[in-house]
């Protein structure tokens, strides 16, 4: 039986993240995922928003899904671009990238650190004991691991087998994707009629049409063929516009049901496999991959021994309020979109609010993530907040903030006197850093804030100490975050 400490069933955007992440901190990590290849048929989601964007530069590989995508003002309610271009963050915008692009420039990333991967196997159950679990794969093979995280979407089987609860709500509209070619050019753009809203859209290769169209009733859970495509199109368009060749056809719902507990015992969920929901706001994929983040470097110190287990009891605790959120803005964003007179006063209503100041920047830190508050107590506005990639001047020069985090390490940045801090017991853990700052402190939404002396960033990017010229509260925050030296 092969053995690692970290099994993941599924290597989609989450389960890569999680991956490389368990990668950096040097855990031994296998991903089991049902393809034969990271090849993803259809292009699904359409990119990710500035925060995602964020914590890929936090590991130094943003730049890679910088090259291959367009960046654009996409966050929206109802018909208002949320322009958020005034953000004090390096990226401004979202990112418009297939998701098929994504998961080619993942895998690629994956595949330079030490990951193990089972294609063309399923995980189809799994055993635990006190000291780790067996995971069954479909093709017979038996894996040992201290952990098992299940990425594997939304039907995840590992949510089903640990017996956690899904609760929320069931669908009341599904919509048909399919990539196709046409024997009649389509009319280009969105569409919005009494159905709801349908949008057709050439690809790059010039060939195929990606469709989204609503369907006239709930569709059934089964796979939809391209008669139930040629039908919908019927209804909305008058004509099927010739669709053929199809390389896929999908359903989606306005399904929206989140995991009642994110880990049972050595078995935990992130990304879709935890929460599921419209697509709209086109926020799914970046919850995984922020849930990856959040979860990654907490599992790496509990497996190396260097914290205790409690620590991955905070995973739960932070991001479940952030997917429980995100969950009824997209209820809400669904609304938006019903084809009714008196939703459309609604969407006018909100379009007139969110282009004020105050909303505009509430609305678009919900969007993009850059708002997130992880509630680790009382105190300055940093703490459980982001930390702003700041240029530094460190001893040997110019540093970005966010360069300190490339290896997933947590940082204590000095600000202050150098050398006033020391962390000599924790220093096989903690980088500590002396710097310069000299320029404002600016969070998004919240705008201003007091420049703080130092400040210990966790390895996902978030703030858990602020100094503010003394070290009280320091060992403390080390300890919770870092384990006893
Ligand atoms: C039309 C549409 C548009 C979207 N647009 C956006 C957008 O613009 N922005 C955004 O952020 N999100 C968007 N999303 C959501 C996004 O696609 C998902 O949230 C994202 O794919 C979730 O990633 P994941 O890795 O958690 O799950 P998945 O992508 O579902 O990956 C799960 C992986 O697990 C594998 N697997 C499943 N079961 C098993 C098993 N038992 N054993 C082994 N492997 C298994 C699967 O093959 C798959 O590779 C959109 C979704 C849709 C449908």
């Amino acid at each position: 039986m092969a053995t690692h400490a970290v099994v993941i069933a599924g290597g989609g955007p989450t389960g890569m993240m999680l991956a490389a992440e368990l990668a950096l901190a040097k855990v031994d990590v296998a991903v089991v995922e049902r393809r034969p290849d990271h090849m993803l048929v259809g292009s699904r989601a359409g990119g990710f928003h500035s925060r995602t964007i964020e914590v890929l530069d936090q590991r130094g590989v943003a730049d890679r899904f910088l090259a291959e995508g367009q960046v654009a003002q996409a966050a929206m309610i109802g018909t208002t671009v949320l322009d958020m271009s005034d953000f004090p963050t390096r990226h401004p915008y979202s990112l418009g990238i297939w998701q098929n692009q994504i998961e080619r420039i993942m895998a690629a990333w994956i595949a330079e650190l030490p990951v193990r991967i089972y294609f063309g196997s399923e995980v189809t159950g799994f055993a635990q004991d006190d000291a780790g679990v067996d995971v069954e794969l479909s093709d017979g093979q038996l894996l040992r691991a201290q952990y098992l995280v299940g990425c594997d979407g939304g039907r995840s089987v590992i949510r089903k087998a640990a017996g956690i609860e899904f609760p929320g709500w069931d669908p009341t509209r599904s919509n048909l994707i399919a990539e196709v070619e046409v024997t009649e050019e389509p009319p280009r753009g969105i569409r919005q009629d009494a159905t709801g809203v349908h949008a057709l859209h050439r690809l790059e290769d010039g060939r195929t049409v990606r469709v989204v169209v609503t369907e006239q009733q709930l569709g059934p859970s089964s796979e939809p063929s391209l008669r139930d495509l040629s039908a919908a199109l019927i209804t909305v368009y008058g004509t099927d516009f010739g669709v053929n060749s199809p390389t896929w056809i999908a359903r989606f719902t306005d399904m929206t049901r989140q995991a009642a507990a994110y880990r049972a015992g050595r078995v935990l969920l992130a990304g879709d496999s935890a929460h599921v929901h419209y697509p709209a706001g086109g926020q799914g994929l970046s919850l995984g991959v922020q849930d990856a983040v959040n979860l990654g470097w907490k599992l790496a110190q509990v497996v190396n021994g260097t914290s205790p287990e409690s620590l991955l009891d905070t995973y739960h605790d932070e991001r479940h309020p952030v997917a429980a959120r995100a969950l009824q803005h997209t209820m809400a964003l669904a609304v938006l979109q019903r084809p009714d007179e008196r939703i459309k006063a609604l969407v006018d209503l909100m379009s007139e609010l969110a282009i004020m100041d105050e909303p505009r920047k509430r609305l678009a830190g919900i969007i993009s993530g850059l708002d997130i508050h992880y509630d680790l107590g009382e105190g300055h506005p940093l703490l459980g907040r982001r930390m702003p990639d700041l240029d530094l001047v460190a001893p040997d020069g110019p540093l970005r903030a966010f360069t300190l985090l490339h290896d997933a390490k947590p940082v204590l940045l000095n600000l202050g006197e150098p050398g006033g801090l020391d962390i000599t017991p924790c220093a096989d853990r903690v980088q500590l850093i002396d710097a310069e700052y000299v320029g404002p402190w600016e969070l998004p939404v919240l705008g201003a804030v007091t420049a703080p002396t130092a400040v210990l960033i966790r390895p996902d990017g978030y703030v858990a100490w602020v100094g503010d010229g003394t070290d009280t509260g320091l060992r403390d925050a080390l300890t919770t975050w870092f384990g006893t030296p």
